[in-house]
């Protein structure tokens, strides 16, 4: 269902201050991995919204509840499942059309819809979404890339190691 007026603002009001509190955290520590590649829209981060929560919401049920109750009422993110790997909720968002793959509230999405998959540049080893058009590159690993170059692998090896290894000399997608 489309966000109301108060809903609206509600939303408004909370992005802004999740983005003063962003951008200082990524001014002060930049994270060491970059985004390549742009978004096809595939709707894979709509189809299952997934955030990463820190201890308090994930043990105490409190704090929990209220955090999913806020998913519920403001963003309209329905709990589907609790990852252990990752210590992570999975949700179902009530504003995604899986046959049209739109949101019907997109001006008013939730920051986290408008960052992803740039907020999980962060973590130790981002994962996103199998069907993303993303990738995520390693900023620091020019030097390793080149070691790889210079070695004498099997057709085709360093392709894929650099892969795996997250190196990439494509340039960087923007603002990332
Ligand atoms: S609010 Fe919109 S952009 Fe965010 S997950 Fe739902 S459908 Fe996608
Ligand atoms: S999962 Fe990646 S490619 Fe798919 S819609 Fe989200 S950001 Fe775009």
């Amino acid at each position: 269902m489309r966000d109301g007026s108060l809903r609206r603002l509600v939303k408004a009001t909370v992005r802004a201050i999740w983005w003063v509190e962003l951008t200082a955290r990524r001014r002060l520590r930049p994270p060491r991995f970059r985004l390549a590649g742009t978004c096809e829209g595939c709707g894979a981060c709509c189809e299952r919204p997934t955030i990463a929560v820190g201890r308090a919401i994930w043990f105490l049920p409190v704090t929990r509840r209220i955090f999913v109750a806020w998913q519920r009422y403001i963003n309209g993110f329905v709990l589907v499942e609790r990852i252990r790997e990752g210590r992570a909720l999975a949700f179902r968002c009530t504003h995604y059309d899986p046959e049209t793959l739109l949101c019907d509230s997109y001006d008013s999405r939730p920051a986290l819809c408008r960052d992803y998959p740039r907020l999980l540049l962060h973590q130790p080893w981002p994962e996103l979404f199998e069907a993303c058009t993303y990738r995520v590159v390693d900023r620091h690993g020019a030097g390793l890339s080149e070691a790889i170059d210079a070695l004498e692998l099997a057709p085709g090896e360093a392709v894929r190691l650099k892969e795996r290894l997250r190196l990439d000399d494509g340039p960087p997608t923007d603002s990332s």
